[in-house]
């Protein structure tokens, strides 16, 4: 049993080309989650979303459900690059949490219609729909669902099920972070878009719960747009550093850490030089490579 994660993009803020971005990738955050029984869960829709379309179009047609964190620009604008959108077959379920700028409908329906889409939701081919992630704070994080059985809440079916908790982490606006088990057997935390210096003590407890239970997840995929010498620097900018993300990493028990959110400016040069670091404190961790696979779990 296990997980297996693309990554489509990790790029942090907005996106960048060109030959010293080639290894990294300039893409924004999008990354798709297949679980052990074929389950899709697209992660986020930034421009990556471009290279998760083209790994689902590999696979049949059916249901993909795509999991917003918040509406930021660089989380959204790869839903104007998916072509699956235009053919028939395909099934969309976008959910996310609502916040006070708007939900998961709000926000796809203004960015996808005129003046800023030619074509509004209603009229894509692909079947398209929405359901508001509930955003709590309390220990339980909102369980939901993701799988073929779904429809029917009632039936406990978990073989065939993700197992989708979030919990709000601090960011201008708000954001949601998630965790993702599939069947007890692998577990992922994914974890863009936060400030951990901006923490509360009940942000500080429901994130290192979300991490840690029921057993700590086998891979944290979090916000490492800073270094910690930067980070005073843009305090309020909704940020991590790598240094925190590792040390409450370690609090949590998680060993195998996946930082992403990269800044726009760092090239392949200062992020294969930080990944060093990183290696040298935390073996198991590793910067997020735009077009790479990995499995998570056994
Ligand atoms: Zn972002
Ligand atoms: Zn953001």
């Amino acid at each position: 049993m296990s997980l297996r994660l693309f990554i489509g993009g990790m790029r942090g803020s907005r996106p960048v080309t060109g030959a010293a971005f080639a290894e990294f990738g300039g893409d924004t955050t999008s990354l798709l989650l297949v679980g052990s029984h074929g389950e899709r869960l697209v992660l986020d829709a930034g421009t990556g979303m471009h290279a998760v379309a083209e790994q689902l179009a590999e696979t049949d047609p059916g249901e993909v459900t795509v999991l917003f964190s918040h509406y930021h620009l660089d989380h959204m604008a790869g839903l104007t690059m998916n072509p699956l959108f235009y053919r028939s077959g395909w099934s969309f379920r976008l959910l996310g949490p609502t916040f006070a700028d708007g939900s998961v409908r709000d926000a796809v329906t203004r960015l996808l219609a005129p003046p800023y889409w030619p074509l509004p939701v209603e009229r894509m081919s692909a079947q398209i729909e929405f359901a508001a992630f509930p955003a709590e704070r309390k220990r339980g994080h909102s369980p939901f669902s993701v799988g073929p059985d779904r429809k029917d809440e009632k039936v406990e079916c978990p073989l065939f099920r993700l197992r989708v908790r979030g919990c709000l982490v601090p960011h201008p606006g708000g954001c949601l972070a998630y965790r993702i088990d599939d069947d007890q057997h692998a577990s992922v935390v994914f974890a863009t878009d936060l400030e951990w210096q901006k923490r509360t003590a009940a942000d500080e407890t429901a994130f290192l719960a979300l991490c840690r239970e029921p057993k700590p997840a086998d891979l944290l995929i979090i916000d490492a747009h800073f270094a910690r010498a930067q980070a005073q620097a843009f305090a309020g900018w909704g940020h991590s550093s790598w240094e925190d993300d590792l040390d409450l990493a370690r609090s949590a028990g998680v060993s195998r850490v996946l930082l992403g959110h990269h800044a726009p400016e760092a090239d392949d040069k200062t992020l294969r030089a930080l990944e060093q670091q990183v290696k040298n404190r935390s073996p198991g961790s590793m910067l997020a490579r735009a077009g790479q696979w990995l499995t998570i779990g056994r």
